[in-house]
């Protein structure tokens, strides 16, 4: 009897606990607060204990091991809580106010004269951040109009709206910040935000408008290489690099990236224009949905890692199709899928689009085989194994990079001259740096060994600052490495030194403005169109372009342009300063020191203090 008993409470306050998330549940009660606020003082005085609040309440129960819920003693049961009243926040907030618009407000009040004036000013209207106002004397009874506060637009439907809502989104769409850090913002400004509703509404029609804007964007862009093209008498064709990027949320279990983005940048203007960009995405927000006209347009059961050849097919296509610019050469990282689909696409159109690689990447992939190299020579003094090929692959690959470099300024009319001359000047590296210098003059182009009487030749680039002093196998083993992964089917390949590091840079500013952590479901490719757009035109005129083009008035000399525009000032400022010599030179110091970090660590220049655990180990290390 009473084990059915505590079955059915226990039910019972399951039923409770679902309601608590239900709209307009309030407390534990169906009495009025009045009701229970009597209640609960008239109980106090009984047993003169304090409710707990709800958290609390939970959390004794949790350490109670209470799962079965019996009754609750009187204690632990929840207290109710009231809910706060609306018409009391409107006191206590800020909103924001038109400059202009204050002044209507001011001269209607200015009219009136009053002899004991008793004003009160009520909020009539509200939409979002749009306040209208109404100013109330309780003295002579006067009555001012309704003013509103905010600037207006018009709309294609219905009266003119207040245009602050749509201002707010414009930041969601050109910054990393989410609709959330918005409300986040406003609402420690202490300003009622608009609801979540209205701003995802906004957000949806605006990322149409900036992916409309980038498109002809892009195509201007075509328009302009073709014309600076023909301008060079050179071929009206361009060369340009591609890479993918993939958005990924930490998610266990099954493959992260939903999303991927791809585009296709030029390398023949100074601007390196973005020519076209393809998304693919496998987010529908909406359950109910057959994917006809969503932002979904890549099948689930794929796996996004192949959508690399799909989005430079579709790439490829639609630059084919707007019929403005030609591509002559395309520059990827070495990966397999890319190669089929050009030659796929090469066959089909009866094009003739040359496949190079990125030279950065494959600089990056000599440096990584080379550090994985384990040396079989005896080390000299307190030289570290690691650290001594962690040396030897940086030098080895600068080395490749200024080789290659000058061999490329060597102009001839043998076609092959640069794949011969530069497998010659690969496998003289290592015997040059192990002070073998007999081949230098001919196969080298940066070996300063002949001017060493005038003390120009210097082995500071070498590990530990000395020549190479490795077994033969160590030296042959390097020597095939470089040979491998520089062969002369790859020199082919690397012969423009082209790179993507235009596209690295692009993908870096698509996840800056939708950042990882977050899952776009629909506006992934807004977000990619308008971090492109920025990037053609800059943050600033991008923002007022995107503005205007909702239907924003953004006047010549107002302070949201001119804030703007001092946006893009600093930010050309700060590309410029970056490429001086002397950020350069202040770039690499730094980098110096944090690769010299674990040499010094043991050095007798070392300013940290030795531990105490370290001088009594007694030798032993761990
Ligand atoms: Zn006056
Ligand atoms: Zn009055
Ligand atoms: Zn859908
Ligand atoms: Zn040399």
């Amino acid at each position: 009897m009473a084990n059915h008993k505590v079955r059915r409470s226990y039910k019972k306050s399951r039923g409770k606990s679902q309601s608590w998330f239900k709209r307009g549940h309030v407390g534990f009660s169906r009495q009025t607060p009045q009701e229970i606020q009597n209640m609960s003082t008239s109980a106090a005085e009984d047993s003169q204990t304090k409710r707990l609040s709800v958290r609390e309440a939970e959390d004794v129960r949790h350490a109670a091991e209470d799962i079965n819920g019996a009754t609750l003693p009187y204690q632990l049961r929840p207290q109710p809580q009231n809910e706060e009243r609306e018409d009391m926040a409107e006191l206590d907030e800020n909103i924001i106010v038109n400059i202009d618009c204050l002044h209507n407000l001011v001269r209607e009040v200015h009219k009136q004269s009053c002899s004991k004036p008793c004003v009160k000013v009520a909020v009539t209207k509200r939409a979002g951040l749009c306040v209208t106002v109404q100013m109330k004397c309780s003295s002579c009874k006067y009555q001012a109009p309704p003013v509103n506060l905010t600037d207006t637009m018009k709309k294609s439907r219905g009266p003119a709206a207040g245009v602050l809502n749509d201002m707010l989104v414009l930041p969601v769409l050109k910054s990393k910040l989410g609709l959330m850090d918005v409300s986040l913002v406003l609402s420690c400004l202490n300003i009622k935000a608009p609801t979540q509703a209205l701003l995802q509404r906004k957000l949806n029609n605006m990322s149409n408008t900036v992916s409309r804007l980038n498109e002809d964007q892009m195509m201007h862009n075509q328009q302009y290489v073709h014309r600076v093209l023909q301008l060079s008498g050179k071929e009206a064709a361009a060369d340009v690099q591609f890479d993918t990027s993939y958005a990924s949320r930490p998610q266990g279990g099954f493959e992260k990236a939903k999303q991927s983005f791809a585009a296709v940048i030029e390398h023949n203007t100074k601007q390196k224009l973005v020519l076209s960009t393809a998304i693919a995405n496998k987010h529908c927000a909406s359950k109910t949905c057959a994917h006809n006209n969503c932002s979904k347009n890549f099948p689930s059961q794929q796996s996004i890692a192949s959508s690399e050849r799909h989005l430079l097919l579709e790439n490829l296509n639609n630059l084919d199709k707007k019929k403005i610019l030609k591509i002559r050469s395309i520059t990827t990282d070495a990966s397999a899928q890319i190669g089929k689909a050009l030659r796929d696409f090469n066959s089909k159109k009866s094009s003739n689009i040359k496949h190079y690689h990125c030279f950065i990447h494959r600089l990056r992939t000599l440096e990584k085989k080379i550090r994985n190299i384990k040396l079989d020579s005896k080390m000299l003094g307190t030289q570290d194994k690691t650290n001594y090929i962690k040396m030897l692959a940086s030098g080895v690959r600068t080395r490749v990079r200024m080789e290659l470099q000058n061999l490329k300024t060597i102009k001839s009319n043998d076609g092959n001259y640069f794949v011969t001359r530069s497998s010659q000047a690969l496998a003289n590296i290592i015997p040059c740096f192990s002070n073998d210098h007999s081949k230098c003059s001919k196969a080298s182009t940066v070996c300063q060994h002949h001017m060493s009487s005038i003390g120009k030749y210097s082995v500071k680039h070498l590990p530990y600052g000395q020549h190479l002093h490795l077994s033969n196998t160590d030296s042959s083993r390097l020597k095939d490495t470089i040979s491998s992964t520089f062969d002369t089917e790859t020199l082919q390949y690397v012969s423009n030194l082209y790179n993507t590091n235009r596209c690295e840079s692009l993908h870096s500013t698509i996840f800056n403005y939708a950042p990882k952590f977050t899952c776009w479901k629909r506006n992934f490719s807004g977000l990619c169109h308008s971090a492109t757009h920025s990037r053609t035109l800059g943050k600033g005129r991008a923002t007022v372009i995107l503005a205007r083009a909702f239907g924003i008035k953004v006047k010549q000399h107002s302070q949201m342009y001119r804030n703007l525009q001092h946006i893009d000032k600093r930010s050309t400022y700060h590309s410029r300063r970056k490429e001086s010599f002397q950020y350069k030179q202040t770039r690499y110091f730094l980098r110096k020191r944090v690769s010299n970090l674990p040499l010094l660590k043991d050095s007798l220049y070392s300013s940290q203090p030795s531990s105490s655990a370290g001088d009594h180990s007694y030798g032993i290390s761990y």
